[in-house]
C-alpha cells in the first residue's frame, strides 16, 4: 500500500515502533520515529506529519504553529502538561491521551513507596547486605492499620490507591474539588479540604494531573501542616510540589520522609540535593512501566492515530471542541 499519511513519534520511551507500524501499515501511514529533546527538534521533525504521537516532547504555542499538516497530537500516557492544548485547539487539532492503561501499575507503585518508607526498607536493605542483623537500628516504625492516608486527586489513579490503603486498613480522606463527596464516600473515604487533608494524614499520596492550579499545590506552607511523622509520595509530576520546600522540610524533619518518581526536573542534575537526602527514595519516573503496560500503551496509541486519520472519534480527546472543526 502506498504511504497516505506520515505519523511521527517524537519521542518514545519504548525500544522500537514496531507494533505502532503493525497497526498504522494496514490504512497506509508510515511511522517515523525521533528521539526528539527540544522544539526545534520536534518542528525538524515534525513538520510533515499528519499525527504526532509523543511523551514528554515539548508540544508548545511555538512547535505547534510550524506543523502545517498535522491533524491529530496523541500523548502516550495520562498526563499532557508537555502539549498546549489552548494553541492546538485554536487550529482544530486534536489532542487526545491514554488514560487508564497505567492505572495499576503506577497504583503499584505509589502504595510500594508507601510500604517501603512505612517500613524503612531503603535503610534495611543496605545494611543486611553490609551484612548486619539489627533491627532495633531502625527503630521507630509505626504501623499502617488506624492511620490515615490524605488521597490529593480521587481520580483513576487516586481511587485504586484508595481501595487498596484500605485494605491495610487504613483511614482513607480525599480532596478533589472535582469529585462529589458521594463518589470518595463509595470507596469507604472521607472528603477533606487540602488543609484538613495534610493536618492529619499520616500518609499523603498525590494524583492530580500538572496544571495551572496544580503547579506548587504543595509548598512551603502546605508542608508546615504536615505531621513532623507523616510521609509524601508523589507520582503524578513533580512540579506538583516546590522541590526547594520539601527539601528544606525533609533537612528539617517537618516531615518524615517523601517517596518520589517525578521530579520538578527529569531526569535532575546529579547535584541535586534531593538525591542525597536519606529520608527520601527517589525512582526514576518509572510508575507506569510493566512488561504488559508498555504493550498496552503502544497499541492504543497507535488505534487512536489510527482513529484521527480514518475519521472515526477518537477515544480520549481532551479537547472535544475540536470535532466540529475536524478536517478529515
Ligand atoms: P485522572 O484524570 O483520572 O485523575 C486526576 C484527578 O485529579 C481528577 O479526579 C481531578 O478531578 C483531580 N484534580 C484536578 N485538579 C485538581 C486540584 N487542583 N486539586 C485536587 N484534585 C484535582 O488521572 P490519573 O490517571 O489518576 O493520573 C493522575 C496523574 O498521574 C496524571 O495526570 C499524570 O500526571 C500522573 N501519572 C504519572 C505516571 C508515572 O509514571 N509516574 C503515570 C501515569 C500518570
Amino acid at each position: 500500500m502506498s504511504q497516505k499519511y506520515l505519523v511521527v513519534i517524537a519521542d518514545s520511551p519504548f525500544e522500537n515502533n514496531s507494533r505502532e507500524q503493525a497497526i498504522l501499515g494496514k490504512i497506509g501511514a508510515h511511522v517515523q520515529r525521533f528521539n526528539c529533546s527540544n522544539e526545534s527538534d520536534v518542528i525538524e521533525a515534525a513538520k510533515e506529519a499528519d499525527v504526532v504521537i509523543c511523551d514528554v516532547s515539548p508540544m508548545t504555542r511555538n512547535v505547534i504553529s510550524n506543523l502545517r499538516r498535522v491533524v491529530g497530537i496523541v500523548e502516550s500516557g495520562v498526563g499532557y502538561d508537555n502539549i498546549d492544548v489552548d494553541a492546538a485547539t485554536e487550529r482544530g487539532i486534536m489532542v487526545c491521551n491514554v488514560p487508564n492503561f497505567i492505572t495499576c501499575e503506577v497504583t503499584d507503585h505509589a502504595v510500594a513507596l508507601v510500604l517501603a518508607l512505612t517500613r524503612k526498607l531503603d535503610q534495611i536493605i543496605p545494611s543486611t547486605r553490609a551484612g548486619e542483623w539489627a533491627w532495633r537500628k531502625f527503630r521507630p516504625i509505626q504501623g499502617l492499620d488506624g492511620k490515615t492516608a490524605g488521597i490529593i486527586g480521587f481520580g483513576n489513579i487516586g481511587r485504586q490507591v484508595a481501595k487498596r490503603l484500605r485494605a491495610f486498613e487504613m483511614e482513607v480522606i480525599a480532596y478533589d474539588p472535582y469529585v462529589s463527596a458521594q463518589a470518595i464516600e463509595r470507596l469507604g473515604g472521607k472528603p477533606a479540604t487540602l488543609e484538613q487533608l495534610l493536618a492529619s494524614s499520616d500518609v499523603v499520596t498525590i494524583h492530580v494531573p500538572l496544571t495551572k492550579e496544580t503547579r506548587h499545590l504543595i509548598g512551603k506552607s502546605e508542608l508546615a501542616l504536615m505531621k513532623n511523622s507523616a510521609i509524601l509520595v508523589n507520582t503524578a509530576r513533580g512540579s506538583v510540589i516546590d522541590q526547594e520546600a520539601l527539601v528544606d522540610s525533609l533537612r528539617k524533619g517537618q516531615i518524615r520522609a517523601a517517596g518520589l518518581d517525578v521530579l520538578a526536573t527529569e531526569p535532575p542534575d546529579p547535584n541535586d540535593p534531593i538525591l542525597r537526602l536519606d529520608n527520601v527514595i527517589v525512582t526514576p519516573h518509572i510508575g507506569w512501566y510493566s512488561e504488559e503496560s508498555s504493550s498496552r500503551l503502544q497499541e492504543y496509541t497507535a488505534l487512536e492515530a489510527e482513529r484521527i486519520l480514518t475519521g472515526q472519534a477518537p477515544r480520549h480527546l481532551v479537547n472535544p471542541q475540536t470535532m466540529s472543526k475536524r478536517k478529515n
